[in-house]
């Protein structure tokens, strides 16, 4: 069956606010949204949504529910479609379909109620937020601690002076210092060397389990900057060397139950205030971009976390303001990412809304900039940031020659994919009339040409970037993805591997199997120089080849200096958690009397390792 277990971290990992707003916009009214009920008709809004409980309610007919049963309800959807559509949205693979189907019937009709949970299910979801709470709890000791660090760190102290951070920025945003130590924080956590099943401080990233089997600190001689959620509670950190030669530059948190990174934003819960305030959001690159701007009076200011610009992003700051303003550096690289933050706000930009694209004078940073000339002129450099329409057509043009007619159809064929895209209708019909100056096409026929949803080779490319943005990836691709770029993790895989096999979805599953085995066939030398394009003609002729080529075009997002070594642990433990969950879940629906002493005594283990 579908496990409780799945629904309850499926409802965990998704906002009902994200998902009631891809279907009806809402409107923020104190701590709850409201919106005319789409379930009745009405003129005045009676219907709400509670973000902290995460479920909805009509004043007026009497509604409510949680994600799923407003897409149930909304969409005349099945039970098993709805938990399949934000099953994708939340990037987590559906457990296997035959069993599903099965028991289908029974969880929609006890979803619907909400009383008939039964014992079994409660328990479980008590202990999986006694889990996330202890894990928090574990953060913030840790943060404690880093804070207590960095009062006796002369050489991080006299860093972060250097960077001319004052102390009350420092502590307003709870930086601390990791020591250059192997295993400072097993002065705190008496914990430290537990068993891997039931060790949290490698649940929640803290440490990492070398190959020998021992454990050290993840983060070491490092600036801390702790990341909060949207309740203010700490999630992860972020790590910057202060030696640069000390490791990357910036080292984040790995995704945890709790740290899900393309749904984060730093700083996002304290300048909430600062954002309605001055009704815009600033978006930079970094931690310490957002300190300094913070330092000198620009507190409407959040960073991603070493991902490229989410959906989920543009969605959470869009609910908090109208305009949303990108600094990237003027170099490739930032042309890049603001690119891409273009491709992924068109979906989301509303009529009303506004989003353009700063891009700071070469060779400075928001940082540096802020600091030369202050809080005035960096402000004044808004008046200067580019529209995303700007942007779309500038970028759009500059690809093609439009002195030659077949230059200018090109370009609409760029385009339309683009275009397609937009949901604002003012802003597509801008567009349009921009494109069809450009291409001295007829704006009329250009609307007939964007409409048309022809086979072609560009329908082909407008899903394909439709499916590389909206489908989230699964752990298993991730992981697919990362051996396939440095086979040479596969020796990290030795002691996990025997808990992948098992698991759905099975063709991604065997896929991974079979390229583990190959690796292991391999010499380390071979290991070494193994390139992809080898490994893919490997499989060529295999019923492995379209799942890993699948795999290989998938963009993870990420941005060039992160931490593959922790993105790669941090997916083992994500997937270790979601199986020990699923495998809890067959074992508690077997009756007592039928679970072999072997079974139960797995039961306790695997309740034990929570
Ligand atoms: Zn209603």
């Amino acid at each position: 069956m579908i496990s409780q277990s799945f629904i309850q971290e499926l409802l965990n990992r998704i906002d009902i606010v994200d998902i009631i707003e891809q279907s009806i916009p809402l409107k923020k009214s104190g701590s709850n949204y409201v919106a005319c009920c789409p379930f009745h008709n009405e003129k005045t809004p009676s219907f709400s949504v509670n973000q902290s409980k995460q479920f909805y309610h009509c004043f007026g007919c009497g509604k409510h529910g949680n994600a799923i049963n407003f897409l149930i309800e909304f969409s005349g959807i099945s039970f098993i479609d709805a938990v399949e559509n934000l099953a994708v949205q939340a990037g987590m693979p559906m457990p296997d379909k035959t069993v599903i189907t099965a028991a289908a019937n029974r969880s929609s009709s006890r979803l619907k109620v909400d009383t008939e949970i039964d014992n079994q299910e409660l328990i479980e979801k008590k202990q999986d937020n006694q889990v996330m709470q202890r894990m928090t709890d574990q953060l913030q000791r840790a943060a404690d601690y880093y804070r207590e660090q960095l009062k006796h760190a002369t050489k991080a102290i006299s860093y972060l002076k250097q960077r001319g951070l004052s102390g009350e920025i420092a502590a307003r945003f709870k930086i601390g210092y990791a020591p250059d130590e192997l295993r400072s924080l097993s002065q705190i956590f008496t914990d430290y060397d537990r068993d891997e099943s039931e060790n949290l401080l490698l649940k929640n990233g803290l440490i990492i389990r070398s190959n020998n089997g021992r454990y050290y600190d993840r983060f070491r001689a490092r600036i801390i900057f702790p990341i909060l959620n949207q309740k203010g509670q700490i999630i992860g950190f972020g790590g910057r060397v202060i030696d640069e030669k000390g490791g990357p530059k910036y080292l984040n948190s790995p995704e945890t139950s709790l740290f899900i990174k393309s749904r984060e934003l730093y700083n996002l819960f304290s300048a909430r205030k600062a954002i309605r305030e001055s009704r815009r959001v600033l978006v930079v690159e970094g931690y310490m971009d957002v300190v300094v701007l913070s330092q000198y009076g620009i507190e409407y200011v959040v960073a991603t976390l070493g991902t490229a610009t989410t959906s989920s992003h543009i969605q959470k700051l869009l609910r908090q303001t109208d305009e949303i303003i990108f600094s990237f550096d003027g170099d490739n690289a930032g042309k890049k990412a603001a690119w891409r933050a273009l491709e992924t706000s068109l979906a989301h930009l509303k009529d009303g809304k506004k989003i353009s694209f700063l891009f700071l004078p070469d060779g400075e940073d928001p940082d540096s900039f802020i600091r030369k000339f202050g809080k005035q002129s960096f402000e004044s450099l808004f008046e200067k940031a580019i529209p995303l329409s700007d942007l779309l057509i500038g970028e759009l043009s500059s690809r093609v020659n439009l002195e030659s007619s077949e230059g200018r159809a090109a370009l609409i064929q760029i385009a339309k994919p683009l275009i397609q895209l937009v949901s604002a209708p003012i802003l597509k019909l801008i567009l349009i009339k921009r494109l069809s100056q450009l291409a001295g096409v007829n704006q009329e026929a250009l609307t007939k040409i964007f409409e048309s949803k022809l086979k072609n080779a560009n329908s082909q490319s407008s899903k394909q970037i439709e499916s590389l943005r909206l489908q989230p990836i699964s752990p298993y691709h991730k992981l697919i993805k990362i051996l396939l770029d440095d086979p040479r993790f596969v020796h990290k895989l030795d002691r996990d591997l025997s808990c992948l096999l098992n698991a759905a979805p099975q063709q991604t599953v065997l896929a991974l199997e079979a390229l583990v085995s190959f690796y292991k066939s391999l010499s380390s030398q071979e290991l070494e120089t193994q390139k992809i394009t080898e490994t893919l003609l490997y499989f060529s002729e295999t019923m492995h080849a379209e799942e890993l080529n699948k795999t290989t075009e998938l963009k993870l997002g990420w941005e060039t200096e992160i931490d593959l070594e922790a993105e790669f642990l941090g997916l083992l433990s994500r997937i270790k958690d979601m199986q020990r969950k699923e495998r809890m879940t067959v074992l508690q629906n077997k009756p007592l009397n039928l679970l072999t002493e072997q079974e139960k005594r797995e039961l306790q283990q695997l309740a034990n390792s929570s």
